[in-house]
């Protein structure tokens, strides 16, 4: 902790706009580890032939591909749902903009079957 606020205060002003805070790149590094696990890429895969259209569009009577799985309850909050199944959710990538912009919203409202 105390290298990181070294690192900051030596840093140049150029790199504020640009730089990451550093607890952020650590999740990232976790996340990444749980996408490249075999469990995941079947998990997701199993997703992706299940639902193969955006659950999000599908409940509003749009017909759009599925893109990506999301975590109807994040990582962040509770590591031990990331490999459950009634927590995923397929999305196309605007749905998952939103819902990513809209953390606070209760997904599950979304999730209606
Ligand atoms: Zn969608
Ligand atoms: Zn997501």
């Amino acid at each position: 902790m105390l290298n990181i606020l070294i690192i900051n205060l030596s840093m140049p002003t150029i790199n504020l706009g640009k730089s990451k805070p550093r607890d952020r790149t650590i999740a990232k590094d976790k996340y990444q580890s749980i996408y490249q696990s075999k469990t995941w890429r079947r998990l997701r895969q199993a997703k992706f032939a299940t639902n193969p259209l955006c659950e999000v569009c599908e409940a509003k009577g749009i017909v759009k591909q599925t893109d990506e799985i999301h975590h109807i309850v994040p990582f962040e909050i509770d590591m031990s749902l990331v490999y459950e199944w009634d927590n995923l959710l397929s999305v196309c990538i605007d749905c998952h903009k939103e819902l990513h912009k809209h953390l606070k919203i209760p997904t599950k409202a979304i999730k209606t079957t």
